[in-house]
């Protein structure tokens, strides 16, 4: 008598699965890097030598794409623009210590500090730091 999916318990772990974030793993590439990935689930092939199934993330750069398959559903996640700080010499009331940019700005050079939307928003608000004119960084109106 072989067990159903059901009474075998397989429905109630995917559904684990679908609520809980996956154990994270190691997984070691062809040439031997080591790039960190989450495990979804082990599967035994029919000769029993077991497989993993493991979401992995690496630069867009090494993917291939092939030819006649459709990536227009592939969802896209654009990371919220990095806010940095740059440090002035000077600091005067119509100049302030601090240039807010956003990363990546030409005029963000120099040793820059990584800040959050809501501080560098506190930062402008009080006169702290003056956001540049060129990149125009993203931040909340006082
Ligand atoms: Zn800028």
């Amino acid at each position: 008598m072989a067990p159903s999916a059901r009474s075998a318990g397989l429905t109630s772990i995917e559904r684990v699965s679908d609520n809980a974030d996956p154990p994270r793993v190691r997984v070691t590439l062809p040439g031997g890097t080591q790039v960190p990935g989450k495990l979804i689930r082990w599967r035994q092939a029919p000769a029993g030598q077991w497989w993993a199934q493991v979401v992995i993330q690496i630069p867009a750069g090494v993917v291939v794409q092939i030819a006649d398959e459709d990536y227009a559903s592939v969802p896209r996640e654009p990371a919220a623009p990095q806010l940095v700080f740059r440090p002035l010499r000077h600091d005067a009331p119509d100049r302030r210590a601090l240039e807010l940019h956003v990363a990546g700005c030409w005029g963000a050079t120099g040793r820059l500090t990584p800040t959050t939307a809501e501080a560098a928003a506190h930062f402008v608000k009080h006169g702290w730091a003056v956001a540049c004119t060129t990149c125009q960084p993203p931040i909340a109106a006082p």
